[in-house]
Order: structure tokens, then C-alpha cells, then sequence
């Protein structure tokens, strides 16, 4: 933890972000990824990097993007127990901080049921909620990472604009799923009593309780709720629709974060929709990848997400890929509330990369960045995209994939035909489901990969 300096965590300049962020990835690599990793191991090996290498966050760019197929390439949600860091009570002892461990031992003595849960706090997960998109991939936090997710809600709380006297009533489902998990130690951390009374109860909780704070995730939910009592003021929706239109004049602010994260992004009271969500830089380092070929683009460029997470134990996310789609990560100073972290949107693509398609006569979820990880990996292809193509009659858009064969000059049409059924087979292998149609399309070679989704 160490004595706190300088600005704090929403004021500081670009230059003191990258310090710090700096000094915590050195740590989190050298006390959690290294030692009691072995899937980041392996995926640092086969990268041929060191793990002494990742000295900054620059030195992140050279790491594999990583997502939810990756980690489960068979679709089975059990792998991403390799997430998770194999500590143990004397893994612990050796990578704690000197006064934090000076502490635990001097507890020990006296008595050693207080240290046994310290060091068990540190190491154990506690809590699960489901992220993934195609799958219900667990992520694991330790009940000291709950302390960290109590905080970052706290920041959250405030950065609404919200206090300790607003009562919340949550109408979120009580899924299991990252916003219903996270939303109580929001409120707890900031101080604020809240109701977690889920669809069917929070009609109820209104009337029973003075609430000036309610939480939906997005408009039938609000409409469901009906005439809300006069002395609501804030609406937050744990989404990214815009829900200002039908809010009969309160403020509508979102608070959302990435399925597989750990924390809710907060909009600003004073920025509003327009600022964008702000996120939290000393506990998590924002990227921007390709999201065709999973390569690094400078943050402020459009591209998709990754998050690598601080100080945290329990599951370990490193470059990962979070499938949300931005304009660019904003970096300026909040137009609204002049705080300095990072911010995304206001315009989030959540689903262009793993729509619902249709295939045949089937719908089907398909993660396009495995589809266009099975062209990446074929060395006869002078160039592709993956295209998703809208239905002209409003159904379910179709994924199809272009590519320009290797071979110089024009192909057999029996040769054609092999290399798109060889295609169509590799995609249903990696991605659980074949494209509507492989075409040929020449005038791609040489152009740099890409996935068409909007
Ligand atoms: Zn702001």
C-alpha cells in the first residue's frame, strides 16, 4: 500500500500515470504473474519474453492480446481456472511487502489465527462472477481484492457526483454476472445504503424506502419500475443505451465496465454521456489492439479494448481482450469534471465483434476475432476481412468471409473452391461455427487484415 504522495489517483499528469502505472505492472509482475502463474508463464515463453522484460507498460505491447477463445480454445469455460494464481501461505510470506509482512509475522506470534487470515485474505478467492461473452467465463477475487473493488466503487460513487446519504435501489438481475456482483461493494464502499432487490422487488424497496438513486440495465427495466417517486434523482444505468429520453427529467448516468473486468466505469455528473466513461488508471493499464490481428495501435487510435489489472490477485488479467470497441481512448482532461484518467466513449460497440449471426437456418454466437484468427493463421492468403453483412430484411446479420489467395495469377475453380471449404472448416474448428460464405476477392492482397462489423 505505501504512504500516498503526490496527486491523487483522478489528478495526476500523464507523465505521473505512467510512473505509477509503471511501478505497480513491475510488481504485479515480479510478486503475482511471475512466480504463481504458469498460464501467463506460458504465454510469455511462447512470446519469447522474459518476465523481467515487462518493466513498463510499454513493454506490454510485445504480449499476445489474450481473450476469453484463447484462454478456452474447446469453448469449455473450466480453463479459465489457469486465470487464477497457485499462492500458497509461503508464496505469500515471500512476495509481500516488507511492512505488510512485518505486520503478518508480528501477528503470528501472538496470534496465529489472525495471521492465517491475512495471508488467506491475500491468496484465496472468495467471490466468483461470470464474464465471457460466448462463455461464462468465472473470475475469480480474493477477499483482498473485494477491499480494491470496494474502493474503485467509492471513486465510482463520486465521480457520479453521488454521496453516503443517497439510498440506491438496484432493479439489476441478480445473474451472477459482473454488474450484479459488483454493484453492492460500489455501495459499500462509498458508504451508501442500498437495496439489491433485483427486478421483481424493486417496486417494493421504492415504496418502502427513500431512495434518491436508482440502478437499471437499460430501458424496459426502467419502464418497468413505472412512475418513479419524486425524490429519485439519479438514474444509473449498469448499460451503455442512452436512457436520457425517456427519464422524465432526472439525471441518467451510466456505470459499466467490460463483462470479464472487475470494477464499473462511472460517467461524470457534470460531463454527462458526452465525456465518456472514466476509468481507473492506477488499478488497471488501458490499451488499444486490432482487433483483426490482436497488434497494438496507439492508445487514442479506434480500436478494441485490452485491460491489463494492478494489485489485484485471484484471477490475473494481462492485454486482455475485452471485445468493447472504441473511438480511441481519450486522454485529455474531462471537459466536465476535469479529472485526468483515461476515458472511453461515449460511443462503446460491445457486440460487433461477437454477434449473433445466422448460419443456415440456425443463430449463432460467433466471436469474429476467432474467426479472423483462423485466417491469420493460414500461410496461403495474401489477404483477408471478416464482414459482417446486414440482412436487407432485418433479421440476423450473416459473417462472411473474403480473402486473396497467395498464388500468383488466377486460380482453378476447382482450386478456389478446396481453399474456401479448407477455410470454411478451419473457422468452424477454432470459432464453433463455419462463416454463411467464404468469397474470393483478389484486390484484398496486400491490404492490411481487417473484420468489417459496423
Ligand atoms: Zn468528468
Amino acid at each position: 500500500m505505501g504512504i500516498s504522495t503526490g496527486p491523487a489517483w483522478d489528478r495526476r499528469t500523464p507523465r505521473q500515470q505512467a510512473r505509477f502505472q509503471d511501478a505497480a505492472l513491475r510488481r504485479q509482475v515480479a510478486d503475482s504473474l511471475g512466480p504463481f502463474s504458469p498460464y501467463w508463464r506460458t504465454v510469455l515463453r511462447n512470446a519469447g519474453i522474459r518476465v523481467a522484460q515487462i518493466d513498463g507498460r510499454r513493454a506490454l505491447a510485445g504480449i499476445p492480446a489474450t481473450g476469453e477463445r484463447d484462454l478456452c480454445p474447446a469453448g469449455d469455460p473450466a480453463a479459465a481456472a489457469a486465470l487464477v494464481l497457485q499462492l500458497d501461505e509461503a508464496g505469500w510470506a515471500t512476495h509481500t511487502d516488507g511492512a505488510a509482512l512485518r505486520r503478518a509475522l508480528g501477528r503470528r506470534v501472538v496470534r496465529p489465527g489472525a495471521y492465517r487470515r491475512q495471508v488467506m485474505n491475500a491468496v484465496r478467492p472468495v467471490v466468483y462472477w461470470l464474464g465471457g461473452r460466448h462463455l461464462d467465463l468465472p473470475i475469480a477475487s480474493t477477499r483482498d481484492d473485494l477491499d480494491v473493488v470496494a474502493r474503485a466503487g467509492a471513486r465510482a460513487w463520486r465521480v457520479l457526483g453521488l454521496t453516503p446519504e443517497d439510498l440506491l435501489v438496484s432493479a439489476l438481475p441478480q445473474d451472477g454476472r459482473l454488474a450484479a456482483a459488483v454493484l453492492p461493494y460500489v455501495a459499500l464502499g462509498a458508504g451508501a445504503p442500498a437495496v439489491h432487490a433485483g427486478p421483481a422487488g424493486a417496486v417494493a424497496a421504492l415504496r418502502a424506502l427513500p431512495a434518491a438513486v436508482v440502478a437499471v440495465d437499460g430501458a424496459p427495466a426502467l419502464r418497468a419500475l413505472g412512475r418513479l417517486p419524486a425524490r429519485v434523482h439519479t438514474i444509473l444505468t449498469i448499460g451503455l443505451d442512452d436512457l436520457r429520453p425517456i427519464a422524465d427529467g432526472r439525471t441518467v448516468l451510466r456505470l459499466w465496465g467490460p463483462p470479464d473486468g472487475r470494477w464499473l466505469y462511472p460517467e461524470c455528473r457534470d460531463g454527462g454521456f458526452d465525456a465518456g466513461l472514466h476509468t481507473f488508471p492506477d488499478l488497471e493499464i488501458g490499451q488499444t489492439v486490432d482487433p483483426a490481428t490482436g497488434e497494438a495501435r496507439p492508445d487514442d487510435a479506434a480500436g478494441e479494448l485490452v485491460v491489463t489489472q494492478l494489485g489485484v490477485r485471484g484471477s490475473a488479467l494481462v492485454r486482455w481482450r475485452t471485445g468493447v470497441l472504441h473511438g480511441g481512448i481519450r486522454l485529455e482532461p474531462c471537459p466536465g469534471c476535469g479529472r485526468t484518467v483515461p476515458r472511453l466513449g461515449p460511443d462503446l460497440d460491445t457486440t460487433s465483434l461477437t454477434p449473433t449471426v445466422q448460419v443456415a437456418e440456425q443463430r449463432v454466437s460467433l466471436d469474429l476475432r476467432t474467426v479472423a484468427g483462423a485466417l491469420a493463421a493460414r500461410s496461403d492468403l495474401a489477404g483477408w476481412q471478416v464482414r459482417l453483412v446486414p440482412d436487407p430484411r432485418g433479421g440476423r446479420p450473416s459473417a462472411v468471409v473474403a480473402v486473396a489467395p497467395g498464388t500468383d495469377g488466377a486460380m482453378s475453380t476447382r482450386a478456389a473452391s478446396t481453399l474456401c471449404a479448407q477455410i470454411a472448416y478451419d473457422v468452424q474448428a477454432l470459432a464453433g461455427a463455419a462463416p454463411s460464405l467464404v468469397v474470393l476477392a483478389p484486390e484484398l492482397a496486400g491490404q492490411p487484415p481487417r473484420i468489417v462489423a459496423r
